[in-house]
């Protein structure tokens, strides 16, 4: 079985820019967020492609010599998120290729849907795969393609894939952004300070390196970055928007724009509806942060009762393997997150966060709340609830494991032993979100409806 292995990363690509690799690096540090379980770049000096890689943060894989060696003014960059067991290196992007027209990289965002058949076809024809990733089916589709030139190869072979796909490609001397016809995952076009080119996941990486967003690539577009040429762009596909609305909720960084919009105030907008449509009564309103930040502040503006910080995050957890008896266990939940007893002790208090998945974080935040001394804990949830699992690049589990998918929103709330428990409706996210009222996003992880 072909691992879901290209959700939740980050892509970006450098053309035509001295110290591309560097450029790569500053981009890949500010979309970590994306993923962090392995990180790559590869550069395109004119006559050879670079290539590093390797498990671990951007910060640890990279240093200063390292990027001395990837030579040259083009190069592009991931960061992967895996939560499958496999992490070989061999699973790291980009995934780099020899073939008859020289060498190219690849780097990656989605989930094509269609990879097993794709590949079972492949290797009936006698190809060769070296890891789990869906993204070396595209290598082996253009190696194989018989058109002349390499923009010609590319047509050919994302013709043949289906499901969500951001991708950057790296040839010797050009590069090529596409993303699918449904525009699935973001992606978005720059212009660097010396006239080059940036093709980043969010536009938080054009913010560190000074590039000026000039537009998203659209979907079903294919872009080509050639010297000396302003990017040409040819429609491979009629594009049918269905961008993904949990960047909104949780997944992209609050201070990007994606699909057009301030993910800072989509997800405020969303606290505002929520404060509107589910009243209650209480004393303040405190965020799970990080991710509850921006909608508790809507709440908290929608509502007109203070917003508090009443959870301290700690930054520097990593993976802990404490995990034998139900104390360890609670011990690592409060390594994350503790509660600010200041605030909290005897007070009615409203949690906000962006999603409930197993049901697991809120319930030990309710508890952890109770125990600093909290009178009511009202959970609300500034997203519908999560029912059905993703299959464009979202890591969200099997459907047994979704308690929404299982549980009404009363069982729910006993779970958690919440005074109250509220979501977002799908009709109040899409008024959040849809400032001129277009039917564009893919809402599927709350509504069962696929789009492929
Ligand atoms: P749980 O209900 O215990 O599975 O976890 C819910 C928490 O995980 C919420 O605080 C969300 O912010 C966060 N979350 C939601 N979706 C994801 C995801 N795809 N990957 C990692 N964390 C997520």
């Amino acid at each position: 079985m072909l691992e879901n292995m290209n959700e939740k990363c980050a892509v970006v690509g450098i053309f035509g820019h001295p110290e591309a690799s560097k450029l790569a690096y500053f981009s890949l540090h500010a979309l970590q967020h994306r993923g962090q379980e392995a990180a790559g770049i590869s550069s395109a000096d004119g006559k050879k492609l670079h290539t590093i890689k390797d498990r671990g943060l951007v910060t640890s894989v990279f240093d200063e010599k390292k990027l001395d060696t990837l030579k040259g003014e083009n190069a592009i960059g991931h960061t992967r998120y895996s939560t499958a067991g496999d992490d070989s290196i061999l699973d790291a992007q980009p995934v780099f290729a020899r073939y008859d027209l020289g060498e190219m990289a690849i780097v990656h965002n989605g989930n094509l849907t269609n990879a097993q058949e794709v590949r079972d076809v492949l290797i009936q024809k006698g190809a060769i795969f070296q890891t789990f990733m869906d993204t070396e089916n595209l290598i082996h589709l253009i190696a194989k393609s018989e058109q002349e030139h390499l923009v010609e190869r590319i047509i050919d072979a994302v013709k043949r894939i289906e499901g969500a796909f951001s991708l950057v490609f790296l040839s010797r001397t050009k590069m090529f952004a596409m993303r699918d016809r449904f525009g699935f995952r973001p992606l978005s076009l720059g212009r660097l300070p010396n006239g080059g080119y940036v093709v980043a996941s969010e536009t938080c990486a054009f913010d560190l390196i000074g590039a000026k967003y000039i537009r998203d690539v659209e979907p079903g577009e294919l872009l080509i970055f050639e010297e000396d040429k302003a990017p040409q762009s040819i429609k491979v596909f009629e594009a049918t928007p269905k961008h993904c609305i949990f960047e909104y909720v949780y997944f992209a960084r609050p201070d990007s724009s994606i699909y057009g919009q301030s993910v800072y105030q989509m997800r405020k907008n969303m606290g505002v509806e929520l404060s509107k449509i589910k009243p209650v009564d209480a004393d303040i309103v405190i965020p799970v942060p990080d991710g509850g930040v921006p909608s508790a502040i809507g709440y908290s503006q929608g509502s007109g009762i203070p917003y508090e910080m009443g959870i301290m995050r700690n930054h520097y957890v990593g993976r802990t393997f404490i995990e034998p008896t139900q104390e360890m266990r609670d011990l690592k939940v409060k390594m994350k997150l503790s509660p600010m007893v200041n605030i909290i002790k005897g007070k009615s208090v409203i949690v906000v966060d962006d999603s409930i998945v197993r049901g697991t974080t809120s319930r030990r935040i309710v508890r952890m709340l109770k125990d600093a001394g909290a009178r009511e804990v009202h959970m609300r949830i500034s997203s519908p609830p999560t029912t059905d699992p993703c299959f464009y690049g979202v890591d969200t589990p099997d459907k047994d494991k979704l308690i929404a998918a299982n549980m009404s929103i009363d069982e729910i709330c006993a779970f958690i032993e919440a005074d109250s428990l509220a979501y977002l409706n799908e009709e109040a996210l899409l008024r959040s979100v849809n400032e001129n009222g277009e039917d564009k996003y893919c809402t599927a992880c709350f509504t069962g409806k696929y789009i492929v």
